[in-house]
Order: structure tokens, then C-alpha cells, then sequence
């Protein structure tokens, strides 16, 4: 199955060029399904890592990147400027926290990240605060893997040991405790505020995903942990940043995470569904203040400006999406899809071998007491027809908003089959 020219010599995510793990070769995909070379299909249980929320091979997503086309694929954005940059730039700012007003697009989520810590130094530069440099965090994070994003990814399960000093030092605090459904523990935030307090002369932000720590172990943390972050950013002079990379678009039952919270961040990034995971683009987004400031400082302008800078295609293919997104009830379909992946999911943690069973909008995840064989498991999951691609401990699924209730179940059941027959459970 895995094609000897991609086996010798293209790199996959995270993988060795010696001991490369098997890749299965897609053909086509289209709305849950994905279609490998060889005629199997499989019930896609990933989004391709959340992004691909209205399925695949969309005919209206079509539709709007052949419409784009005919006029142009893309154009520098230096000193020109075009309608889908403009129109998607609206939808952003009516479905974004109200606070938020102006908007920096980048190609990928990783460079949005970098974006925003850019934007908060220059914004404490520009007040005669260049000390103001440095960001803290929560363990358990993830944010990308370009340098400054990785630098705030989880020290431990990020790639801190492999670069070392290379890296600059962040601050980090034990990641949030109290679960998303569970009472509030106060004790909580004590940690971010000892620290804050400690260091905030040379901090310029707190960053964090918003209510759902994503690669960085699949966790749903409780709302109140973010009114507190936020109170402290503001006695202290920090700018909040969320990363709603990967929560954005519906994912986590609000099209936004911040929402579950009610809290307005300075910055905020957005990426992987506002494409529909057609292509990349993301976005940073920023109060008039913050951008006024940096307007203000002795530099003047915002240090940032990527070749493919709110690719037109990219955008109109973004606007296109996030219009089907909202004009459909997209509420009520995450909800079905919530209530069935509880149904399905909860009953493993019965298992001696399952830590923990999750659900959290259209994210279901089963964490296990032991890191899983992920080529076998892969296979296994390949095998019985459907696409799931664990790591370390997690087993989860995050699929395409468009599944059916069938295919949810069909792609539910195996998961579930395969986890009861677990070989390397004790
Ligand atoms: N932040 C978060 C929360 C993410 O989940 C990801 C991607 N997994 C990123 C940033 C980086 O995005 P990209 O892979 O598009 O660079």
C-alpha cells in the first residue's frame, strides 16, 4: 500500500526518514469519506486535524475557489488589496469578540502565533516598555512549531529537549486542573497569579487555547479559569492572546471557545476551518488599542508581511465557508453529534485501561492508562474502514460536521471495538 517514492524520500509530520511509519495513499475524498488508491473508503474521524469541518470535495467550496480563479489566484498584498480580503475581513469581525477590529492575515497557524507575540511586544515597545518581552503560558499547550509558537508549546510533550537552549525561556504554569464540567476550584489559578505577579514586569502576554488544550493532550478545562487569567492580564499589565486555532468554527460546541467564558482577549488567533481545511490561512485579530499603540510607537507599522498575505483564493474559499457555516443550523447539528459520541465514547471508561472519557461539542476523545502502537492501531482502524489517527495516550475524534448519523455510528462502533480488544491493555 505505502508508495515506495513517498516511503524513500518525502518527509510526513513527525516521522523518520529511516524508520518511516506506513502512509496509506488517498485517491479522493469527498464529504465524511475518504477514498484510498486501492477503492477502500473510509469514515473520516479527523477533519484532517480539524479542519475539513463541511467534509470534502464541497460542491459550493468548489465553487467559489473555480469562481476565484477567473480572476485572479493571487496577488501581493503589498500596497493592493482585493474583495475576498475584504469581504471575509466583515464576516471575521461579526463572528469574532466584539472588541476585536482589525485584522493581520497569515498563511499558516503557526505564523499566526507568531504574529501575535510580535504584535505584543511591539505593542509594549511602542510604550517605552521594551523589557515587556517575554510570554507565559500553561503546560499542556500547543500553538505550532516554528520557534516562538514552539517555545510556548508544553516544555514536555513539545520539542523543548530536542532544541534546547536554542529556545527562548518562557514562563510556564501547571496547565488549568478543574475540568470543563466539574465545579471550579479556585486554587486553580493561584499558580498564574504568583507568577504574573512575580514577573510581570517583563512579561508582555499570557497566551493559551481557550477552554480546549488541543495536541497538547486533548484537555477541557472549566470557563472560570479564563475570567481569572483575564483579571489578572489586567491588573497586571498583560495582553491575553488565545489560540483559537484549532476550537474555532463550532468545533467546541460555540463558534468560538471564548464564548463558553465570556472573555474578550486582546489577541486572538484563528486558522485550520476558516478555510474549511481547503487550503491554508489563518488570521490574527486585535483590538483598535493594541493596533493604535503599535501605530503609535516609534516604529510606527507592525513588522509583518508574508508573500501569500490573504491569498485570494485562500480567502474567498474562507468566506465561502464560514457563510455556509453560519447560515445553517450549525448549533444543533453539533449538539447531535456531541450526544452521539457520548453515547458511544462514555461506556469505555468502564475499562480498567481507560483514564478518561471526553466530550466536548464535536471532539470526543478516550484517553488510555498507556501509550498506544500507533502503526498498529492505524492499521486496525484502516482495516475495519475508518480514519483515526491517535497519539501517545489519546484515541479521539473530531469528524467533518457534515457526517451523517449512520456514519458517525459505523465510525463509532469500530473505534469502540477496537479499543475493548486493545492487545497492550493490562
Ligand atoms: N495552534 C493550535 C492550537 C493548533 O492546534 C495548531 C495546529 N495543530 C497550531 C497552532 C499550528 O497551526 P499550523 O499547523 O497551521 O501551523
Amino acid at each position: 500500500m505505502t508508495d515506495n517514492f513517498d516511503l524513500e524520500h518525502i518527509w510526513h509530520p513527525y516521522t523518520s526518514m529511516t524508520q518511516p511509519l506506513p502512509t496509506f495513499k488517498v485517491k479522493r475524498a469527498y464529504g465524511a469519506t475518504i477514498e484510498l488508491d486501492d477503492g477502500k473508503t473510509l469514515i473520516d474521524g479527523m477533519s484532517s486535524w480539524w479542519c475539513a469541518i463541511h467534509g470534502y470535495n464541497h460542491p459550493e467550496l468548489n465553487q467559489a475557489v473555480t469562481d476565484q480563479l477567473q480572476n485572479m489566484s493571487h496577488i501581493m498584498f503589498g500596497g493592493l488589496t482585493h474583495d475576498p480580503a475584504i469581504e471575509l475581513g466583515k464576516i471575521l469581525l461579526k463572528i469574532t469578540p466584539p472588541n476585536l477590529d482589525k485584522i493581520f492575515y497569515a498563511d499558516s497557524g503557526s505564523v499566526a502565533v507568531e504574529v501575535a507575540l510580535k504584535m505584543a511586544v511591539q505593542f509594549w515597545t511602542a510604550q517605552g516598555q521594551p523589557q515587556k518581552t517575554n510570554f507565559i503560558t500553561t503546560r499542556s499547550g500547543y500553538h505550532g512549531d516554528t520557534w516562538n509558537a514552539m517555545s510556548v508549546c508544553d516544555p514536555v510533550t513539545g520539542m523543548h529537549q530536542i532544541f534546547g537552549t536554542s529556545l527562548p525561556n518562557r514562563l510556564f504554569v501547571a496547565a488549568p486542573q478543574t475540568k470543563f464540567h466539574e465545579e471550579w476550584n479556585q486554587e486553580d489559578i493561584a499558580e498564574v497569579e504568583q507568577a504574573i505577579q512575580q514577573n510581570h514586569e517583563n512579561l508582555a502576554a499570557l497566551i493559551i487555547e481557550p477552554i480546549v488544550q488541543g495536541a497538547g493532550g486533548m484537555r477541557f478545562y472549566h470557563p472560570e479559569y479564563l475570567r481569572q487569567a483575564k483579571a489578572l492580564c489586567e491588573r497586571y499589565n498583560l495582553l491575553l492572546i488565545f489560540d483559537e486555532i484549532a476550537t474555532g468554527f463550532g468545533r467546541t460546541g460555540k463558534l468560538f471557545a471564548w464564548e463558553h467564558a465570556q472573555v474578550e482577549p486582546d489577541i486572538m488567533c484563528i486558522g485550520k476551518g476558516l478555510t474549511g481545511g481547503y487550503m491554508t490561512l489563518s488570521a490574527t485579530l486585535t483590538t483598535k488599542h493594541v493596533a493604535e499603540t503599535i501605530s503609535r510607537g516609534e516604529v510606527g507599522v507592525f513588522m509583518h508581511g508574508p508573500t501569500f498575505m490573504a491569498n485570494p483564493l485562500a480567502c474567498a474559499v474562507a468566506l465561502k465557508s464560514t457563510q455556509l457555516l453560519i447560515e445553517q443550523d450549525w448549533q444543533a447539528n453539533i449538539e447531535r453529534i456531541e450526544q452521539q459520541l457520548s453515547q458511544y465514547l462514555k461506556p469505555l471508561s468502564q475499562l480498567d485501561y481507560v483514564a478518561d472519557v471526553r466530550v466536548l461539542g464535536a471532539i470526543g476523545v478516550v484517553e488510555l492508562t498507556f501509550n498506544v502502537d500507533m502503526k498498529t492501531l492505524q492499521q486496525q482502524f484502516v482495516d475495519r474502514g475508518i480514519w483515526i489517527r491517535p497519539f501517545g495516550k489519546l484515541v479521539y475524534v473530531m469528524p467533518p460536521y457534515v457526517i451523517t448519523h449512520q456514519e458517525l455510528s459505523d465510525l463509532l462502533e469500530q473505534l469502540v471495538e477496537v479499543v475493548q480488544t486493545m492487545q497492550g491493555a493490562n
